[in-house]
C-alpha cells in the first residue's frame, strides 16, 4: 500500500503464500520526530475460501493468545489451507512492549478505541485499520484474550449475542467449533460501538472472544486451548482439514449485568476462598478482604447475591475499592 495512511502495511493481502510483516503507526515522538511502531502482521493466503482474521494482544499484558497466534503463524503452511488468515499476535504492540494492559503512549484501551479518530494517537490508529481494512474482507473474527495481570478466568470463549437473531446464530456456531471447557454468553442488544465487538456486529461479521485464563502467569494448557480453537474454527469455515483434538462438552453459562460481580469496598488484601471454574451458591462465603488500616476490625466477608460457576477472580491479594474481585456466571438454562 503506498497511500499515506496513520496506519499502512507493505504486506499484499491478495498473495499467495506467507508474509511475516508489520503494520506500520506513524508516531512522532520527541526521541523519534518521524518514528514509526511496527505490529506484527502475518499473512497466509492460499487460492480462493474464507478469510479468519486472528487477533491476540489487544491488551498487551495478556499472554496466552500471543503465543498461540505466534505458534500459529510459524507453524501453518500455506498448502493447509483455502483462503487467507490474517494474524496480529500482538495488535497493540507498545503494551505487549511495556507489558500494560492498555497503551504506555496514550493510556488508551485499544478494546474500546474504535471509534476514535484514527490520526489521535496510535492506539485509535491501529483500531481503525483493523476496521476499515480487515474487519471487512473477513469472513469471521477471532480476539484471544486472556485475565491479564489483575484477573484470571476459566478458559472459556465469549459469544457476544445482540438484538440479530440469524447474526446470533453464526456467532453460536463459531463458538461451539472454538470448542473452549466454558461458552459464556454475554448479552449486548445494542453492542458499544466504540468495541471490536460493536464493529463486528455491524458489518455482521461473526466474532468470538476468549478469556485464556490470565495473571501473570501463561499455562501451556491455556495456550493449547487457544491453539486448537483456532484450528478447529478453520475446519469449521470449510478453510482447512487439520488434524486436531475434537472439543469436549461444553459448559455454557450467562454473564448477567447484575448481581454475578463482586467489587472490593475495602483498601486491603484479598483472601479469596473458591476458584475459578467453582461453583457456588447465593450467600455463600468466597473470600475476604482484611483491612490494611486496622488490625482488630473483622475482616469484610464476601459472598454472591445468586448461584452460579466462578468465571473469573481477582490475581492479586492486594485491592483498593473499585477492585473487581469475582464474576460468577449462571447456568444456561437460568434464562436470559
Ligand atoms: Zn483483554
Amino acid at each position: 500500500m503506498s497511500r499515506f495512511l496513520a496506519a499502512s502495511t507493505n504486506a499484499d493481502l491478495s498473495k499467495d503464500g506467507k508474509q511475516h510483516d508489520t503494520i506500520s503507526i506513524n508516531y512522532s515522538s520527541n526521541r523519534s520526530a518521524y518514528g514509526r511502531i511496527g505490529v506484527p502482521f502475518t499473512v497466509i493466503r492460499n487460492g480462493t475460501g474464507p478469510t479468519l482474521l486472528l487477533l491476540a494482544g489487544t491488551h498487551g499484558d495478556e499472554y496466552q493468545g500471543q503465543i498461540a497466534l505466534r505458534r500459529l503463524a510459524k507453524d501453518i503452511r500455506p498448502e493447509a489451507i483455502s483462503g487467507r488468515l490474517l494474524i496480529l499476535p500482538s495488535l497493540n504492540a507498545p503494551a505487549s512492549y511495556s507489558d500494560t494492559r492498555i497503551s504506555p503512549i496514550d493510556s488508551a484501551n485499544l478494546f474500546r478505541s474504535y471509534a476514535e479518530p484514527p490520526t489521535a494517537s496510535p492506539t485509535p490508529s491501529i483500531a481503525n485499520f483493523i476496521k476499515t481494512e480487515l474487519v471487512g474482507i473477513s469472513d469471521a473474527i477471532v480476539d484471544l484474550h486472556s485475565g491479564g495481570t489483575s484477573l484470571e478466568f476459566t478458559a472459556c470463549v465469549m459469544a457476544f449475542l445482540s438484538a440479530d437473531e440469524s447474526y446470533n446464530r453464526r456467532v453460536l456456531e463459531l463458538g461451539a467449533a472454538f470448542g473452549a471447557p466454558t461458552l459464556v454468553l454475554n448479552h449486548r442488544p445494542q453492542p458499544n460501538p466504540s468495541s471490536l465487538v460493536g464493529i463486528a456486529h455491524a458489518a455482521k461479521i461473526p466474532m468470538i472472544a476468549t478469556e485464556l485464563g490470565g495473571g501473570s502467569l501463561s499455562r501451556a494448557s491455556d495456550v493449547t486451548i487457544g491453539c486448537e480453537g483456532v484450528l478447529r474454527t478453520m475446519n469449521h469455515l470449510g478453510m482447512a482439514s487439520l488434524e486436531v483434538e475434537p472439543a469436549g462438552r461444553q459448559r455454557v453459562l450467562e454473564a448477567k449485568s447484575t448481581n454475578c460481580f463482586i467489587y472490593s469496598e475495602t483498601d486491603g488484601i484479598f483472601e479469596p476462598s473458591v476458584d475459578i471454574g467453582q461453583s457456588v451458591l447465593a450467600g455463600q462465603l468466597v473470600g475476604y478482604v482484611h483491612p490494611l488500616s486496622s488490625v482488630v476490625q473483622d475482616p469484610v466477608p464476601l459472598s454472591f447475591a445468586t448461584s452460579g460457576t466462578i468465571i473469573c477472580r481477582r490475581a492479586l491479594a492486594r485491592t483498593l475499592p473499585g477492585d473487581c474481585l469475582f464474576q460468577v456466571g449462571a447456568p444456561e438454562q437460568a434464562g436470559a
